[in-house]
């Protein structure tokens, strides 16, 4: 599928109780359970929502991933995916990321024992330095906001696999039309899709996407556990910006 197909036609393509094209808004917090014991599919809306679904696998299918997850806000997704990591873990930052990922590095994530370095991700060399014993991840925008620096995505990838580190990338300002970092060799992409992707400055929102299982599994469970989720309604209209 060619990628303006794909924004009309990937992830959910329709509702399978009605065939509708449109994914229905299923506001329901909760689904009914027909058997003791049974694990339905659907069961309560902060572990999964129909709608919700929807927009999770239409932005893994754009971005070239096998996982996505939508959130209350950019920030959200950032918060769960920096909560892979425990206290004790070192990750590098680009050193001209969003206002309000500094903020929640400096003053919410630090104190729960996280700790940072903060570099310019387009000296490579820097990158190398910067690999400590305990360092878990290898975080970064590209282009930044606001400066619009520019990393070179696959080079920083290449670097963490070698140290077997994972990396990070807010790919907000490119948003998949112009760039994929997980076929890049990127573990996680993170978006405020309250920007582009939303388009219309009427929904705040955030997305996660990984092509790794492993990810996956714990990404959901922080989702559930941390419970930022997005709710039904703006689901809608981002799949609806996104077309
Ligand atoms: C806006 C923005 C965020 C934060 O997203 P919110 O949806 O506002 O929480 C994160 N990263 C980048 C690059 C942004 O522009």
């Amino acid at each position: 599928m060619k990628f303006n197909t794909k924004l009309i036609h990937a992830g959910t393509s329709e509702d399978k109780d009605t065939g509708a094209v449109s994914i229905p808004i299923y506001r329901s917090s909760t689904f009914h359970q027909h058997k003791l014991g049974a694990e339905p599919k659907w069961e309560y809306a902060r572990t999964g929502n129909p709608t919700r679904q929807a927009l999770e696998s239409l932005i893994a299918d754009i971005e070239n991933g096998k996982s996505g997850f939508a959130f209350a806000s950019g920030s959200a997704a950032i918060h769960a995916v920096f909560s892979l990591f425990s206290s004790g873990d070192h990750i590098i930052i680009g050193n001209d990321v969003y206002g309000g990922t500094f903020r929640l590095v400096n003053k919410v994530l630090k104190r729960f024992g996280l700790e940072f370095t903060v570099i310019d991700t387009r000296d490579l060399k820097a990158v190398e330095n910067a690999i400590q014993d305990n360092t878990r991840a290898i975080y970064f925008e590209t282009p930044t906001n606001p400066l619009l620096k520019i990393t070179d995505i696959k080079a920083v990838a290449d670097i963490a696999k070698n140290h077997n580190l994972k990396t990070i990338v807010d790919n907000t300002f490119a948003t998949p039309y112009n760039q994929n970092p997980l076929t890049l060799g990127v573990d996680i992409v993170v978006h405020s899709a309250t920007k582009y992707l939303g388009g219309h400055s009427d929904v705040v929102a955030g997305l996660a996407v990984t092509n790794d299982e492993k990810i996956a599994e714990e990404l959901a469970f922080l989702q559930n556990s941390i419970g930022s989720v997005l709710g039904p309604d703006d689901s809608w209209l981002l799949m609806r910006g996104i077309k």
